[in-house]
């Protein structure tokens, strides 16, 4: 049967958790192929969309299939029959190839993947980073590890990591890896087929415990009192934890303050939102991994992408990198930034339509009680030339024209504007006052409308 009022309804409910343009690129092309039975079927326009999806949001559409329709069944995402023959099956088989293991030593498999290989550090996540590599090893006696952050900022890849290569160096180690909502279900099941008894085996009969997105299992009282009991059993026998989640600690609401102290008593490191230099290298790590090399990413797209995403979530960066790279290779199409303009309109930074270089230039020109026609002449009087100068750089940080365009607009020499922003730039370090100056004329534009 296929259901897309369901599916439309699902999507809807999703825009609570997710941005808009990831539903628009991501889960709005899917379909439900049969909503009656188990697993319930969704069809993906090609391969591609179905790794990415799985990846990224498959969890979370199981979630609200099962908190909103009731539905205990499986989901399992197919590539639509009418699409079969899709070209990109072919051009991005690279990225098809198995990425996880269905080895029964996992509650949950690893991501073969999301290995410290592929994994780019700097600033934002060396310490999580760090925190890992260190249990591997055996330099630390952090217990619990307890990493925290946002979504799509790299804490599920750092654990898959350590389960990896756990998983290589010592093959005897049991492994759990498991999400808190995934233990939630899992005991939630068990209490009602009456079997804790089993259920307490599987949890303790291992040696490294990795516990994905842990803040599920808050305000859900039962299973915290079993989840403290089986942490305190593993960390009794010396077990290694790890956890990640999106908060610290104490900012889980809901959380029984036992676990909070016991998740607190270990080592904490937080990842934070990646800079620009450290987007660019992951793309170009991503790039270089799933071998989307057949269509070229040139420097400037690179640069162009860390720059004018709107998101800081590497899972959105990336699933903008490979958005263009499918559509440039279905169109063989040369990836240039109007190309990426054009089919990433979602993903980018909106620029303020009512701001322009007339808006801003007014502006400057009425705080110092000049007139727009004085900013754009020669005159090179004391005021005049530190009002056209500011002009200049408010252009260049709000609507990031070219230093020629912005140069041309005061039909000035090419170099002119990148000169004057450079010395606001500068003199902003120490100058008080125009930094106020500054921020008011800032202050304003956000008024115009
Ligand atoms: P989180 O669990 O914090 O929500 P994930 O670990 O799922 O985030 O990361 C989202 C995506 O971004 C994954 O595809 C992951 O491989 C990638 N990623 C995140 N951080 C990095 C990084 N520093 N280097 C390489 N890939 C990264
Ligand atoms: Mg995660």
């Amino acid at each position: 049967m296929k259901d897309n009022s369901t599916w439309l309804n699902i999507l809807d409910i999703l825009k609570s958790e997710l941005t808009e343009a990831e539903i628009n690129q991501w889960l709005s092309p899917l379909n439900i192929k049969t909503l009656n039975g188990n697993p319930v079927i969704l069809t993906a326009p090609n391969k591609f969309f179905k790794t990415w999806v799985e990846e990224n949001y498959l969890p979370l559409i199981k979630k609200t299939f099962k908190d909103n329709l009731g539905l205990r069944s499986d989901v399992d995402i197919v590539i639509s029959i009418e699409n079969k023959d899709d070209q990109t099956i072919r051009t991005v088989s690279q990225v098809e190839r198995n990425t996880t293991t269905t080895d029964t030593t996992f509650d949950l498999p690893l991501n073969k993947r999301f290995t410290f290989d592929n994994f780019v550090v700097g600033t934002s996540n060396r310490y999580a980073h760090a925190a890992c590599s260190s249990l591997i090893s055996g330099k630390t006696t952090a217990n619990p590890l307890y990493i925290y952050g946002d979504v799509g900022l790299g804490k599920t890849h750092l654990m898959h990591a350590v389960g990896n290569e756990f998983k290589e160096r010592f093959p005897k180690y049991r492994i759990l890896y498991t999400t808190g909502e995934s233990f939630v279900n899992d005991f939630v099941t068990s209490m009602r087929l009456s079997k804790l008894d089993s259920f307490k085996q599987r949890y303790l009969n291992i040696d490294l415990f990795l516990c994905d997105d842990v803040q599920f299992i808050a305000g859900k009282s039962r299973t915290m009192e079993e989840f403290f009991f089986t942490f305190s059993q593993l960390y009794a026998t010396q077990k290694q934890i790890v956890l990640t989640s999106n908060t610290s600690p104490n900012n889980i609401k809901e959380l029984d303050p036992r676990l909070s102290s016991r998740f607190t008593s270990g080592l904490m490191v937080d990842v934070s939102t990646p800079s620009v230099e450290e987007k660019e290298a992951i793309i170009k790590k991503y790039i270089e991994i799933e071998d989307l090399t057949s269509q070229r990413f040139s420097d400037d797209i690179i640069r162009y992408l860390a720059n004018n995403l709107k998101s800081d979530s590497t899972r959105e960066i990336l699933g903008a990198t490979l958005r263009i790279f499918t559509l440039a290779s279905i169109d063989n199409e040369d990836i240039t930034i109007q190309f990426a303009e054009k089919h990433l309109k979602d993903f980018l930074m909106k620029r303020d339509k009512s701001l322009s270089p007339d808006s801003i230039l007014e502006l400057t020109a009425k705080y110092y009680q000049l007139k727009v026609s004085d900013l754009k002449s020669k005159n090179r009087s004391k005021t005049i030339a530190l009002a056209r100068s500011i002009a200049m750089y408010l252009i260049r940080e709000k609507l990031s024209l070219s230093y020629t365009e912005i140069s041309s607009i005061f039909s000035r020499d090419h170099s002119t504007a990148l000169h004057a922003v450079n010395k606001i730039t500068d003199e902003l370090l120490s100058n008080h006052e125009l930094e106020g100056t500054i921020n008011l004329l800032l202050d304003k534009m956000k008024l115009i409308n």
